[in-house]
C-alpha cells in the first residue's frame, strides 16, 4: 500500500499531465517473455477517455511538475502558483507496477517538467524506466518524452527501454517558440528528433539484415504541436507535419488544441480550445499519411485554413473540380482515394470488384462507399447521379446543407461521358 503523500503526488502529477494529447500507444509488438510482467499491445491499448475527450488509459503522469521553464501556455510553468510534486524513480516504478497488477493500466506514458535542468529531468525518467524494465521486468507498453536539451546518451538509453519516444515540437514556428517558450530552442528539439529517427532506422536495418529483434523504440517516435496559441495557419502546420513524416519517419504528429489556462498578453484571447480545428488537422494528417496527399496541395490558395464546414478531402475536391467526376470503373487507385466518401478499404474493394463486373451506385454503397458524399464526384458506367451541376458554389451549398440528392429535382440529373 502507498502512503498518503505518494497518493497525493500521483494525483497532482496526473492532473499536471492532462493537457498532453499524445498518448496513443499503437505500433508496438513487444511480446511477453518468461519471468516478465505485461505485454506491449500491437493495436492501441487506450480504452478509456477523460472528460475532455482525450484518451488516458495509460498511466499518464509527470515525473515532476516542478518546472524551471516558463512557457506561456503551460499550466506547470514556473510562475504559476500550483501545487508542486516530484516522484522518485523507485516510487513511480512501484506505482506503475501496482496499477498494472490491479489492471488499472496497461502501460505508462511518462513525461516531466524541467526540474533543475533538462539533463536531470531526463535522467530521472530514464532511471524510472530502467527500474521498470530491468528490476521489475515490466514488459508492458512505455511511451516516454525526451526533454529537449538532454544528453544524447540519455536519449539513447530511453530509446532502448521505451516502446515509443517523442520530442514535442510544441509550436509550429521558431518565432512562436521564441515568443511563447523562450527557454526552448528549436535546434534542441530537432536534434534529438533526428537522432531518434536515425537510431530507429538503424535498428530496423539491423533487424532486416540480421533478423535481430529491434532494440530501439520499436513503436517509433511522435511529436505534439499546440494549435491556436500562435498565428500559424493550417497550411503551415500541415507542411511542418509533412516534413516530419518525410524526413524523420515519425509515426504520429499530435495536434493539441490550445487550452487557455493562463492569463498572458502573449497569448490569444480564446474562450475555449479550438477543438474543431484540432479535428480538421487530424483529418488532414490522415490524408497525408494514408491518401497520398502532400501538405502543400491540401490547402493551396485561399487563407490556408481548413473549413469548419467540410472535411479536408471534400474541401480539396471542391477546389479541384477539374479532377471530377471520376469514373469508378476506370480510375486508378490513387484517384479513387481522392474522391470524398471513398476510403482506403472501399477503394481497394472497388479495384477488386470491378475485375469481374461493372459497378453501379448500389454496388458502391455495398462496398462501403459513403454515397451521400461520393455521389457528387463520381460516375458509374458514365452516369452521374449527383443531381446538381458540377459547380463549386452549388455543390458546396448542397454539401453544407447535407441533403440527399434524391430529395432534389430529378430534372437536374446529368449523364456524363466516361
Ligand atoms: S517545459 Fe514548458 S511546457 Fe514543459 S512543463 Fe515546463 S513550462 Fe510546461
Amino acid at each position: 500500500m502507498f502512503s498518503e503523500s505518494i497518493i497525493n503526488k500521483v494525483a497532482v502529477l496526473g492532473m499536471s499531465a492532462r493537457y498532453d494529447a499524445s498518448c496513443s500507444s499503437s505500433g508496438s509488438k513487444r511480446q511477453n517473455t518468461a519471468g516478465s510482467t505485461g505485454n506491449g499491445a500491437f493495436a492501441g491499448i487506450c480504452h478509456s477517455w477523460s472528460d475532455d475527450g482525450r484518451c488516458v488509459s495509460l498511466l499518464k503522469i509527470l515525473q515532476s511538475n516542478a518546472c524551471s521553464y516558463n512557457c506561456a501556455y503551460c499550466i506547470n510553468r514556473a510562475s504559476n502558483p500550483i501545487e508542486r510534486a516530484s516522484l522518485e524513480p523507485r516510487e513511480l516504478a512501484a506505482i506503475t507496477m501496482e496499477f498494472y497488477r490491479r489492471n488499472y493500466i496497461e502501460g505508462l506514458f511518462l513525461s516531466s517538467g524541467v526540474c533543475g535542468n533538462s539533463h536531470n529531468a531526463m535522467e530521472r525518467m530514464v532511471e524510472t524506466l530502467r527500474i521498470l524494465r530491468k528490476e521489475e521486468r515490466f514488459n508492458g507498453y512505455i511511451h516516454v518524452k525526451a526533454i529537449p536539451g538532454a544528453d544524447t546518451a540519455l536519449v539513447e538509453k530511453a530509446g532502448k527501454l521505451a516502446d515509443r519516444i517523442s520530442v514535442n515540437i510544441e509550436l509550429p514556428s521558431q518565432s512562436s517558440l521564441a515568443l511563447l517558450a523562450p527557454q526552448k530552442k528549436r535546434e534542441a528539439i530537432i536534434t534529438p528528433m533526428r537522432y531518434i529517427s536515425e537510431r530507429v532506422q538503424e535498428a530496423k536495418e539491423n533487424k532486416r539484415q540480421h533478423g535481430r529483434p529491434t532494440p530501439f523504440a520499436p513503436a517509433g517516435q511522435s511529436t505534439q504541436m499546440i494549435v491556436g496559441a500562435s498565428p500559424e495557419n493550417d497550411r503551415q502546420i500541415m507542411e511542418l507535419a509533412g516534413a516530419f513524416y518525410r524526413h524523420y519517419g515519425l509515426k504520429r504528429v499530435y495536434y493539441s488544441a490550445y487550452v487557455p489556462v493562463n492569463k498572458d498578453e502573449r497569448l490569444p484571447a480564446l474562450s475555449a480550445p479550438p477543438l474543431w480545428r484540432e479535428h480538421r488537422l487530424y483529418q488532414g494528417d490522415w490524408l497525408l499519411r494514408y491518401y497520398g496527399f502532400s501538405a502543400d496541395e491540401l490547402l493551396r490558395g485561399g487563407e490556408g485554413n481548413f473549413s469548419p464546414y467540410f472535411d479536408p478531402k471534400t474541401q480539396w475536391a471542391l477546389a479541384n473540380l477539374h479532377f471530377f467526376p471520376v469514373e469508378v470503373n476506370k480510375a486508378d487507385y490513387e484517384l479513387l482515394l481522392r474522391v470524398p466518401g471513398i476510403g482506403v478499404k472501399s477503394a481497394k474493394r472497388i479495384i477488386t470488384a470491378r475485375r469481374v463486373c461493372y459497378l453501379n451506385h448500389d454496388d458502391l454503397a455495398k462496398l462501403g462507399v459513403v454515397m451521400k458524399r461520393a455521389c457528387y464526384f463520381i460516375t458509374t458506367k458514365g452516369k452521374y447521379c449527383g443531381g446538381y451541376p458540377m459547380e463549386a458554389d452549388i455543390l458546396a451549398k448542397v454539401l453544407r446543407d447535407r441533403k440527399a440528392p434524391q430529395m432534389f429535382q430529378p430534372s437536374l440529373q446529368m449523364v456524363l461521358p466516361i
